[in-house]
């Protein structure tokens, strides 16, 4: 691929996916470097800045080098914030590649790309903000339950739609994780907002050793 873009990438890996209603469907992740929100409990901090140059083929290549010991159609991009960077170069040529191609984004930006499930994870750094023009593209909606996050928040996003799951995802860092997540939930059930989910993360218990 001449003259082809480069993205900054933190890593690639393979994995399955954690969260939300893809849930343990085997995937690679391309995690892409940077973001500007600075999450305090953000538990990718090493994707701020981390990471190195590579050119789409090279990325697509690596994604590929893992289908022999683990076969898998999907793709994850995830960060950092994939949309902070051009991605949408990478995306078309996946998709040639008949990936099924899924991202994970704080929902600030938008980008015009040909991407299969959009995850859509607004922060309360930024007020909740999710882009209008994501409004109808959202497959489910991702919130850390932390002390910013409460039942008049989740209205004011079930506004945009009730046809995305909302998860409600416990705050690692938090020792009481899944009592704030299930109480919170329980207020969502008891007010009749439709359509949540207490969104536990697989990922972080997996153990096969
Ligand atoms: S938006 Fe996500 S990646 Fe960015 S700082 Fe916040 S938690 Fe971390």
């Amino acid at each position: 691929m001449p003259g082809q873009p480069t993205l900054k990438i933190n890593e690639i890996f393979r994995s399955f996916q954690g969260e939300g209603l893809n849930a343990g469907i085997p995937c690679v992740f391309l995690r892409l470097s940077g973001c500007s929100l600075r999450c305090p409990y953000c538990d990718t901090v090493y994707s701020w800045e981390e990471g190195k140059f590579m050119p789409i083929d090279s990325i697509i290549s690596q994604i590929g080098s893992h289908q022999s010991k683990f076969p898998h159609s999907r793709v994850v991009l995830t960060g950092g914030e994939p949309l902070e960077q051009e991605v949408s170069v990478l995306v078309e040529n996946l998709k040639k590649k008949n990936y099924y191609v899924a991202i994970e984004t704080n929902g600030c930006l938008y980008r015009d790309i040909a991407v299969d499930w959009w995850t859509v994870s607004p922060k309360d750094v930024t007020g909740y903000r999710i882009h209008q023009k994501l409004f109808d593209k959202i497959d489910e909606v991702k919130l850390i339950v932390n002390r910013n996050l409460n039942i008049d928040v989740i209205k004011e996003i079930r506004k945009i739609g009730e046809s995305f799951p909302i998860f409600l995802q416990p705050d690692w860092y938090d020792k009481d994780k899944y009592k704030h997540t299930f109480r919170l939930y329980e207020q969502c059930v008891a007010q009749g907002i439709p359509n949540i989910r207490p969104g536990i993360q697989l990922h972080k218990i997996y153990d096969v050793s």
